[in-house]
């Protein structure tokens, strides 16, 4: 039996930043500096340089993060927000946590990312944000909209939780995900492709406004410590998570693009096997640089190729295997089946394989004989 192929091995990526990552830790714990140390102030700063135009707040998770940038504008009771079922559970509840109601519009068959004319078609008086979200490493193309959005008073939040460092070409100017719109939000969960050892967030904001509206919002919603302006979280980032992520950070852009040539790899080995009969690699658009947080394919008799693959030693994960529509906690919203046919549609073929940047062209090609000897090609 061969060597089980994981999704994700996050220990090839340690063995690669030890070194730093130890003297980053260590640096830390010498300071006994924990909550809001030196290193918060400089990953936000080294975050603003990389994404460009956007001020920084760090906070204790992608939730978190949402959350605060709902807060941030307002979000209340009788507002509604538009956004896509076809994401993480986080991306709606932000939404019903703070009373108001997620307006859920389908999905773009290729790219899986929410589908721009319908949006416009969602759009009522009531309308207080759009969401959308840059699923599996991949903008969706949103200055489209955004203009006319915003002219109708309609704040923008981009999730980009799954998309650190990815970008888009707009009028000849790469943007990278969350500095489009007017706050965005990330996640430094351990399994995203910017992680840290344990849960972490991040939320970006164009105005100075919202930037000390949510660090103020953070903190419990003291401006001064001890003085409450308002009612807040406690959301802070771990000054460890911070040094961490730092370390992290100057190695995402190489580490980005090699999660860019493990899919061509898979691209190039799913073309030589001849199985575009069977399964639809993901679609990457092309004013798009896609970082492949998760490759996502479609496939035929999904649920019986997935069991095949992990007979054969090879891990694969479904994302997300119910639409968020039909989701028991939103049940009050109404929804039901047929809604939404195109996120319904995804939940029942896509599939998930293994992608990491350390992963070999050895264990790639093993998933694609793996494939093609499930469909007997
Ligand atoms: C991971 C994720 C979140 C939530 O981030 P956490 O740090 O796990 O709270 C939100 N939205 C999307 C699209 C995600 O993938």
């Amino acid at each position: 039996m061969n060597v089980r192929i994981p999704t994700l091995d996050l220990t090839r990526n340690y063995a690669r930043i030890r070194g730093e990552v130890e003297e980053a830790m260590s640096r830390v714990l010498e300071s006994q500096h924990f909550i809001m140390g030196p290193d918060i102030a400089l990953f936000e700063g080294e975050c603003e340089s990389y994404l460009d135009g956007v001020e920084a707040i760090s906070c204790a998770s992608g939730s978190d993060a949402l959350l605060l940038a709902l807060m941030a504008l307002d979000v209340q009771p009788g507002d509604e927000v538009i956004t896509t079922p076809y994401s993480f559970f986080a991306t709606a509840s932000c939404i019903t946590r703070l009373g108001a109601t997620p307006v859920f519009v389908d999905v773009d068959p290729d790219t899986y990312n929410i589908d721009m004319d319908k949006v416009r078609e969602a759009v009522t008086p009531k309308t207080k944000a759009f969401l959308p979200v840059h699923l599996f490493g991949q903008l969706a193309p949103i200055e489209e909209i955004v203009n006319e959005l915003r002219e109708r008073g309609i704040a923008i939040v981009e999730d980009a939780a799954q998309a650190f460092g990815a970008w888009r070409m707009v009028d000849g100017r790469p943007l990278r995900a969350g500095t489009i719109g007017d706050l965005g939000c990330f996640s430094f969960f351990p399994t995203k492709n910017l992680g840290a050892f344990g849960d972490g967030g991040m939320v970006t904001a164009k105005s100075k406004e919202h930037a000390d509206r949510l660090r103020t919002l953070r903190l419990h919603g003291a401006g001064k410590t001890y003085y409450h302006d308002e009612v807040g979280l406690n959301s802070r980032l771990d000054t460890l998570q911070a040094a961490v992520l730092r370390v992290k950070l100057r190695h995402l852009e190489e580490w980005n693009e090699e999660r860019r040539r493990a899919a061509d790899r898979y691209a190039m080995l799913f073309a030589e096997r001849g199985l575009s009969e069977w399964i639809v690699p993901p679609k990457e658009l092309g004013q798009n640089h896609h970082i492949y947080h998760q490759y996502v394919l479609r496939a035929k008799q999904r649920d019986e190729l997935q069991a095949h693959l992990e007979r054969e030693g090879i891990t694969s994960r479904v994302y997300y295997p119910v639409s968020l529509h039909l989701q028991k906690c939103f049940a009050f919203l109404g929804g039901k089946e047929g809604d939404l046919p195109v996120s319904e549609r995804l939940a029942k073929e896509t599939l998930a394989l293994p992608i990491f940047p350390e992963i070999t062209m050895e264990e790639q090609s093993r998933i694609a004989d793996g494939i093609r000897n499930f469909y007997d090609c």
